[in-house]
């Protein structure tokens, strides 16, 4: 059979050394730093991290100009650690897992946040308020086996210079272990999934002509502009 048309290609990410890392698959944790999942109104102690996914299209490179995408009035920054898988595996244990890991990236979760409010409030789904067209900016991923494993570490945003997340990888509630135990208990993991591991305190909303810097101590920078409204 031949086929009626063609997908485009499978979405890639870029490593520092030059690389293609083809992107599988997107998994998000959720409320993941204390002070974060205290400023969205809910309780670190009594409700554990969970995740969600994006489509594998939603990643773009770190310099792109993202549209400010229709339904939302309050577009949000989450600048992220992001885990690259390299190595498959199911039901990972914590002491097994970084083997499973090819490098780390910065990254951002760029959310409706009005929209993620009204579903988590009304019990609906996210997929409006999360799986948004370019909403999953990446910079470079960094293989393990040139930065190591980074577990501390300064972890910061900016908005036109303007610091507005600042704190240490130190504060996640999962490390990257629990992550990837966790998450590989629903599904197997499988080399090109991304795992955004969740953002610290100081989100905030974005409008037309922001530039947006992630940064992690020994990544390369995350940087992306707000664009017009999409389809303007
Ligand atoms: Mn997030």
């Amino acid at each position: 059979m031949s086929a009626l048309f063609k997908l485009p290609p499978q979405p890639a990410a870029a490593t520092s050394d030059g690389q293609e890392f083809p992107v599988r698959r997107v998994f998000c944790i959720g409320r993941n730093y204390a002070a974060h999942a205290r400023e969205m109104g809910k309780d670190p102690d009594r409700e554990p991290p969970f995740f969600f996914t994006k489509w594998a299209e939603t990643v773009v490179p770190s310099g792109t100009t993202i549209a400010y995408p229709p339904e939302t009035t309050n577009f949000h920054y989450e600048a992220e650690l992001v885990v690259a898988i390299g190595k498959a595996g199911r039901a990972i244990t914590q002491e097994d897992a970084l083997d499973h890991v090819y490098g780390y990236a910065t990254g951002l979760d760029m959310t409706r946040r009005d929209l993620q409010f009204e579903a988590r409030d009304k019990g609906r789904p996210w997929d409006t308020g999360k799986n948004v067209e370019q909403s999953s900016p990446l910079g470079l991923i960094h293989p393990a086996s040139a930065v190591g494993h980074p577990s501390t570490g300064a972890i910061t945003l900016t908005v036109n210079g303007t610091i507005k997340q600042d704190a240490d990888l130190a504060d996640l509630i999962w490390d990257v272990p629990e992550v990837i135990a966790y998450v590989s208990r629903f599904y197997g993991l499988e080399q090109g999934d991304l795992i955004y591991t969740g953002t610290p305190a100081g989100v905030g909303p974005v409008v037309e002509g922001d530039t947006i810097v992630v940064s992690i101590a020994g990544l390369s920078d995350c940087t992306i502009k707000v664009g017009g409204k999409a389809g303007a």
